[in-house]
């Protein structure tokens, strides 16, 4: 599938009709918003068929996984934005102090304005539209950027668009490096970028030249800690199930597993067990199994595992580059410094690193880069606790893997090298709003300013208020008394 890339000289006129929509304000009224998100949710509830055909060109996607990753928490992100939208975009009234007693205090949800989405091409679907879902209910004109390595659903979602949203606020720009580089160079009010580190930075320089702010969603290694206390079948299941979904190809995917010493060997028979019970003794047949996403990264994948050092690698098939089919890979007995250990690994080898003790691992993740997210299975609640409070990640689960993205409410984010900023339901409008301080101030009560003018008080007024001032601090009832007092005290002189 080719997909046709954006002519360059079209790029600026595209960004200058949503800065002009913006400047209308027509994204502004919130009916209009949950219209378009409608829109959207109508977008992926009418398109089944054809979304998954395009997905598994890309990826091989399974409807399940497709329904899990992409198309099902899209549409629960749709569901909870129009339903909650009314909440989150109403002024929010502040606390103030006596001095603000007869003014309207309060916080303002007002758009950014023009914001920019790049997306990438494990979730091609999901990266995209899912940040879109907070920048349209924020009220913002968007310009979506898909990932041009998952060709297929970038030009079914280049053909839908225009057929569901007002292209008037929201228009998609297909291409490359190239194109990406000159979308740049033109000022957004926010850049949402998902992607590598390495482009993360780039995206970051651009954005610092125009003083956007930004938030990256990157990547990592994402550790997984197996203590000598667990049920190992259990814990297979559930580590091959986040191991493997989508090929291995997800940003909070395991990366490698730290297990203690003397359940290593059970572990791997466990998982290989896990392997044939999801996908059958020939994986390559089966329909649940994903596919890397090009041969480059297949040869990526293979030129990882030439150079591990591990002691012992067991594959679940050969690795066929034309059909980019890559096994289920496991390399046992892996050590600091090894290949495997470098960057993230982004597919469905899992190195196993055995370690007397966890603490040895905690040192060792800590001499690394924070992770996107990093999982613990135990039973041992101190054990847990130890490894949370002392290491750092972007999000973490116990006795599980990934099922943190799922959930909205549970802001989704990295930390230091894994990223900048979170979202997910509410945060996701957030992400995409401006907090507008307002004060709107009573014109009556001038006599009670006087206070702040350079207007000449007896110095035991400030003496006497500075005492009620404090007084307020512990008296729920005092604000009304130090009011009245003011009142009479300005109001009552000559
Ligand atoms: P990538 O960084 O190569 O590409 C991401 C986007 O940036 C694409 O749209 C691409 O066209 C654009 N791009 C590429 N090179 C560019 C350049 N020089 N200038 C401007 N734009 C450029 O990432 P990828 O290969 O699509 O995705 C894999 C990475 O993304 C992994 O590191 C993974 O962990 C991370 N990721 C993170 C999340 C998350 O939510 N945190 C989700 C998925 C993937």
């Amino acid at each position: 599938m080719s997909l046709t890339f954006t002519p360059m000289s079209e790029i600026p006129k595209i960004v200058q009709g949503l800065r002009s929509t913006f400047s209308a304000n027509l994204t502004k009224p919130l009916e209009y918003r949950k219209q378009q998100l409608r829109g959207l949710y109508n977008l992926l509830a009418e398109n089944d068929a054809a979304i998954r055909e395009a997905v598994f060109n890309d990826l091989h996607k399974s409807p399940q996984e497709l329904m899990i990753g992409e198309s099902g928490v899209l549409k629960q992100e749709c569901i909870d934005a129009i339903k909650n939208l009314d909440k989150w975009a109403a002024n929010r009234s502040v606390k103030t102090s006596i001095v603000n007693k007869f003014d309207n205090v309060h916080i303002r949800k007002d758009p950014l304005g023009m914001v920019l989405i790049i997306g990438a091409w494990n979730y091609p679907l999901n990266l995209l539209l899912a940040p879109a879902v907070g920048a349209i209910a924020a009220g913002n004109t968007v310009l979506l950027k898909p990932s041009e390595v998952a060709p297929h659903t970038a030009v079914l979602l280049t053909k839908l668009l225009p057929m569901y949203l007002d292209q008037r606020a929201y228009r998609i720009v297909n291409g490359g490096p190239e194109e990406t580089t000159l979308l740049l160079e033109h000022k957004f009010d926010h850049i949402f970028f998902t992607g590598s580190g390495q482009v993360g930075r780039v995206i970051m320089m651009a954005a610092a030249k125009q003083l956007t702010s930004v938030t990256l969603e990157l990547g990592g290694k994402s550790p997984t800690f197996i203590a000598r206390d667990v049920d190992i079948a259990i814990t297979a299941r559930r580590l091959c199930w986040g191991k493997f979904f989508n090929c291995g190809q997800t940003c909070i995917a395991p990366d490698y597993v730290i297990v203690e010493r003397g359940i290593e060997d059970k572990l791997l028979e466990a998982c290989k067990a896990s392997i044939q019970e999801f996908y059958g003794s020939a994986v390559q047949a089966s329909s649940s199994y994903g596919r890397i996403v090009n041969a480059s990264h297949v040869r990526r994948l293979r030129g990882l595992l030439s150079e591990t050092k591990g002691q012992k690698i067991v594959l679940g098939g050969e690795i066929d580059e034309e059909d980019r089919f890559f096994p289920p890979t496991f390399v046992m007995g892996v050590e600091k410094g090894d290949k495997l250990m470098e960057g993230e690994i982004f597919g469905p080898i899992l190195p196993i690193m055995v370690v007397d003790r966890l603490v040895e691992g905690v040192k060792y993740v800590n001499s690394m880069d924070q992770p996107l997210a990093l999982y613990v299975f135990s039973k041992n609640k101190k054990a847990i606790d130890y490894i949370l409070d002392h290491t750092r990640s972007g999000g973490v689960v116990v006795n599980d893997a990934l099922v943190h993205f799922i959930v909205s409410n549970l802001p989704f984010g990295g930390t230091g090298p894994s990223g900048i900023g979170n979202y997910h339901g509410k945060r996701s409008f957030d992400v995409f709003s401006h907090e507008r301080s307002a004060l709107i101030k009573t014109m009556g009560m001038e006599k009670l300013l006087d206070l702040r003018y350079p207007v000449r008080q007896p110095l035991f007024f400030f003496f006497f208020f500075n005492i009620l001032t404090a007084y307020t601090q512990v008296s729920k009832h005092s604000d009304f008394l130090l009011l009245l007092l003011l009142f009479i005290y300005f109001y009552g002189r000559k």
